[in-house]
């Protein structure tokens, strides 16, 4: 197997005594900043004998950063300082991550390595379809991409069709993309009549948002490549936290960067082994904005065993989804990814879905409506009908209501710029 740094073939003993050495440090620099000068008051380095006490440490969340926006979480001046990017949220105060010119070196070398690690190489052109700017899919991987020395094309999100005039043109095979939009361009390359399994597409990187298997084998089948998943925030630098490997099951996360732990949300305690929680990270190697024990809302899991491709870094879990996203219905939990997972693994359904929350009376109700590929949208009513309560069943079984399930024409469906919006509340708050 070929590694692109030393850190990958790290023993799970060597990895936890990094850790540690690395934990120590980052209390001690943390201590710097404003915040963490109060919140760690009383606590040293020495008081971390090994890595469960850990546990001793306060947590750190996206209020936290709030509170303490813009400088207040840094360890040094602000001249010391050469990117700032901010999380992608739409609502509440911004958040922003302020980095160092080593923070951007370590976040780049990261990066490479995921790249590198599913067969990215110098003589791959890479077109990167995320959006620039302020959120970290533009330039987090664009930097990865480039120190691999690849061509590197900074797309950006959107006009589709100059996107597909960049793949063609300039025989792109490495795609970063997001799943709801790699989905969505494939309906673009049908109305050009360009079959996208013709072009010189080898590998797509995706993630940046919850997505299912499903997801994932359509967009491969579509484009004829491997698509790994890949994720990230911008807490923790952003992408190049995780990544799958060729293996395709499940992410290291890369336990040299970041402390992770996986937590039960509501008591706060570690989850017994291989259970889902909340994963809660602390950056190792970030030196002007370490955060400690960040609660990233994200559920997951640690997989077990180990990895053939002999990386000991452990492997989490696709994320479900966040603590946030959670549906309760008629008492019952639901997570939009287990209605994605329905919905995708049915050949009649197009590449979009968006689910609505609505009051009737004073029951909350559930509609998803769903698009459906033309060939399957006939004029026949008992047809559409029958797909139609077809699909509710098949709904049902997965999420224990029967939900009010609307067929709508391919592509008919808003599309947001960067990563899809799942479920619109509709009530009234
Ligand atoms: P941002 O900081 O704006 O880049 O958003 C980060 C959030 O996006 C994470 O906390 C996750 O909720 C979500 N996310 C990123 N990558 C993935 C992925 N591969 N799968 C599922 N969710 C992801
Ligand atoms: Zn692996």
């Amino acid at each position: 197997m070929d590694f692109l740094h030393p850190e990958e073939r790290l023993s799970r003993e060597e990895i936890e005594s990094l850790q540690l050495i690395r934990l120590r440090k980052v209390i001690e620099e943390a201590k710097k900043s404003p915040f963490y000068s109060r919140k760690l008051k009383g606590i040293e380095p020495e008081d971390i004998k090994e890595l469960s006490e850990v546990s001793k440490l306060p947590f750190t969340t996206k209020e936290d950063l709030r509170e303490y926006y813009p400088l207040g979480f840094l360890t040094r001046p602000v001249s010391e300082m050469v990117r700032l990017h901010a999380s992608s949220g739409t609502t509440g105060a911004p958040t922003a991550i302020l980095y160092t010119e080593n923070d951007l070196n370590t976040w780049a070398e990261l990066m490479a390595r995921c790249l590198y690690m599913v067969g990215v190489r110098k003589e791959d052109v890479f077109q990167n379809m995320s959006g620039y700017g302020l959120f970290t899919g533009g330039l987090g991987i664009h930097y990865g991409a480039e120190r691999l020395k690849c061509l590197t094309i900074p797309a950006g999100a959107g006009n589709s069709k100059r996107q597909i005039k960049l793949l063609q043109d300039f025989k792109v095979s490495v795609v970063h993309i997001i799943p709801s939009y790699a989905l969505h361009l494939s309906t673009v390359f049908a109305e050009l009549g360009i079959d996208p399994r013709s072009l010189n597409l080898r590998i797509f990187l995706i993630g940046a948002e919850p997505h299912t298997e499903e997801a994932r084998k359509r967009i491969e089948e579509i484009y004829g490549v491997k698509a790994y998943n890949s994720y990230g925030l911008s807490e923790m630098n952003g992408p190049g936290v995780a990544f799958e490997c060729v293996y395709q099951e499940g992410m290291h996360l890369w336990e040299d960067a970041y402390l992770a732990e996986i937590l039960n949300p509501t008591t706060l305690e570690p989850v017994a082994e291989g259970e889902v929680g909340e994963l809660v990270m602390t950056t190792l190697t970030r030196e002007g904005m370490p955060l400690i024990r960040y609660r990233t809302k994200d559920l997951t899991r640690f997989l077990p065993g180990r990895c053939l491709c002999g990386r000991e870094h452990r492997r989490i879990d696709r994320i479900t989804g966040r603590a946030d996203d959670m549906i309760i219905l008629k008492g019952v939990n639901i997570y939009p990814m287990q209605i994605e997972k329905v919905l995708m693994a049915r050949k009649e359904v197009g590449q979009n879905y968006v689910i609505e929350l609505y009051k009737e009376g004073h029951l909350d109700q559930m509609r998803i409506k769903v698009e459906i590929k033309d060939e399957y949208f006939v004029e026949d009513m008992r047809v559409l009908k029958q797909l139609q309560q077809s699909i509710a069943k098949s709904l049902r079984e997965e999420i224990l209501i029967t939900p009010r399930v609307e067929l709508v024409e391919h592509n008919s469906l808003p599309k947001s710029q960067g990563k899809a919006v799942r479920v619109i509340d509709l009530r009234d708050k």
